[in-house]
């Protein structure tokens, strides 16, 4: 099997996963979302009780085996997807990802993921830092008012109580976060085209990076 790396970044509620996935379902590639292994971290640590602000505490994650398969998020085979997009996780996820610590010992885990496969994967630091290399680089966006609706009905949908203005909170405060950290802070990577999703709806965004892998050559087809 040809290897092919995909890597989508941008901010919060650009729809990354959300378009990875159908893009992945259709190209037969495999499909990692990072944000959900670094919500799976923030979710370990708040469950382990460890001083959140201390690096040093962070050392239990290497008893973890963390993994993302079939967008299902496993923490040692267990998922535990219906606990990480939890207020408690989302409010801490930006401050647990800004430690070198936790960063190095993720991105090593999703470079493993990545290696010899066909892959499209999401996050932050994805073109900069996971996959320099990526055969395709996208940074999607889309204005606040669009994200935080989008966010808002995804969180709706599964099943929690928020309301727009909250939404809007925490995307702007993550994103500060996220832009301003020291250690691979969500940044355009120079070689990425950006994709504005503000007036376009997920079919057509998604069709718009399917024609850039398109002309990239990507050997289609599962195996
Ligand atoms: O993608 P999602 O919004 O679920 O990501 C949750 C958080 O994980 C982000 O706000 C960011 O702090 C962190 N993250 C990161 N690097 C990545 C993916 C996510 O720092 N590659």
């Amino acid at each position: 099997m040809k290897e092919f790396h995909i890597a989508i970044d941008g901010p919060a509620g650009s729809g990354k996963s959300t378009i990875s996935k159908q893009i992945a379902h259709d190209l037969g590639f495999i499909h990692i979302d990072t944000g959900a292994m670094y919500r799976a971290i923030t979710y370990m640590a708040l469950l382990e009780g460890i001083d959140l602000n201390d690096e040093e505490s962070y050392h239990f994650i290497e008893r973890l085996t963390i993994t993302y398969q079939d967008d299902k998020i496993f923490v040692d085979k267990i998922d535990v997807g219906e606990f990480i997009r939890d207020d408690l996780v989302t409010k801490n996820v930006s401050k647990v990802a800004s430690f070198p610590y936790v960063r190095q010992y993720l991105v090593k885990v999703q470079r493993e993921a990545a290696q010899g496969k066909k892959v499209i994967m999401d996050g932050r630091d994805i073109g900069t830092v996971v996959l320099p290399k990526a055969d395709l680089k996208i940074f999607l966006t889309a204005n606040i008012k669009e994200r935080s609706k989008r966010r808002m009905l995804e969180l709706q949908e599964k099943g929690f109580d928020v309301d727009l203005f909250s939404v809007v909170k925490d995307i702007e405060e993550r994103d500060k976060k996220d832009s301003l950290r020291k250690v691979s802070p969500l940044i355009i990577p120079k070689d990425a085209i950006i994709v504005d999703t503000t007036h376009y709806s997920i079919f057509e965004t998604v069709e718009r990076i399917k024609k850039e892998i398109e002309e990239r050559g990507a050997y289609y087809g599962r195996e």
